[in-house]
């Protein structure tokens, strides 16, 4: 059955390394290829070869899909579309990705951030089926989120940056450094929670932290004002929580206990109350929901350039 289906190829483009892969869906991945991400030349010549040589295996692809760390350009009509843009990462600013690809294989080519990716990849097929309105965070060594409404992947001004949503400081804290460790702003999410914040307020690696410790408190303060806010503003059906600093037992209990002491009976809905087990929830792709949403990106591109190519047959 999978025969019938197009071959995409898949990008998750982050920080520490790129993962590719072809295959038409969550059943069929093939030849998932991690390549460090040291210098663009050096990183997207790995890409490439891993592209070129799957397509030899294989046949051609019939979409590309990338979900990319960031912030990267997505507006269509800018002279930097697919490129990534402003990125403290040494070496990569403004750095082609999609024209270069685009140049070479001849293929439609889909971009978004890994989180936009991720938040698709769950909703296709993981734990956000048919749940609209969606969002995905990520707490890894950063912090980002992906929205998907009415089915679309939320663009704007530029794209979410959830990562970045300001919250108060966690109180009476006794972290060794207490500051928040972001660059831009005094007291944002990811200056307290991601991997790297975490490491630096209180001296050891977070996958270091034991589960009894303060640390983890804070983690559930801070994440649930972001959380309650989003819940707020967005009025998502559901929310998924992804990363290695989410991956640890007990953070999503505590969450959701501070959550609902925030909603204070506000918003009276089961999923803030008897049903928020279901409503705060681990991703269902586990680690694979960047790689595959980079997938659902190429498959959604394909399909946008069927219909096009519908349309003016019709016309
Ligand atoms: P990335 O964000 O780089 O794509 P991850 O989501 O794995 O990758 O996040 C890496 C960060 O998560 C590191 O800062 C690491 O210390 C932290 N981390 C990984 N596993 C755990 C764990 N089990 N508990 C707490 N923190 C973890
Ligand atoms: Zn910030």
């Amino acid at each position: 059955m999978s025969e019938e289906l197009p071959l995409i190829a898949a990008i998750e483009a982050g920080g520490t390394k790129f993962v590719c892969a072809v295959g038409t869906g969550p059943h069929d991945l093939r030849d998932v290829t991690r390549i460090p991400t040291t210098t663009p030349e050096e990183t997207l010549a790995g890409v490439t070869r891993f592209l070129s040589t799957a397509k030899s295996k294989y046949g051609s692809f019939a979409a590309i899909g990338i979900g990319s760390f960031g912030p990267i350009d997505l507006d269509p009509k800018s002279e930097t579309y697919g490129f990534i843009t402003t990125t403290p990462k040494p070496g990569w600013q403004f750095t082609n990705i999609v024209p270069k690809l685009k140049e070479r294989y001849h293929v439609p080519v889909a971009w978004d951030t890994d989180v936009n990716a991720a938040v698709l990849g769950e909703y296709l097929w993981g734990a956000g089926q048919d749940t609209d309105p969606l969002i995905y965070i990520t707490v890894g060594t950063g912090v980002g989120g992906g929205v998907l409404i009415n089915g679309q992947l939320v663009h704007g001004l530029l794209h979410p940056e959830i990562g970045h949503l300001l919250v108060p400081p966690p109180q009476n804290s006794s972290a060794i450094q207490q500051a928040c460790h972001c660059p831009f702003h005094k007291s944002c999410v990811e200056g307290y929670v991601s991997g790297t914040a975490l490491a630096s307020r209180w001296g050891v690696k977070a996958d270091a932290l034991p589960p009894d410790h303060p640390a983890w408190e804070e983690v559930a303060d801070v994440m649930a004002h972001a959380l309650m806010n989003l819940t707020l503003s967005i009025s998502p059906k559901r929310i998924i929580l992804g990363g290695g600093v989410m991956s640890q037992e007990q953070i999503l209990p505590l969450i959701r206990g501070q959550l609902k002491r925030l909603n204070n009976g506000y918003l009276r809905v089961s999923e803030l109350s008897r049903n928020i087990d279901d409503f705060i929830v681990a991703p269902g792709l586990g680690a694979r929901s960047g790689l595959l949403g980079a997938l659902a990106l190429g498959k959604y591109e394909l399909d946008r350039h069927a219909g096009r190519s519908a349309d003016s047959s019709v016309a």
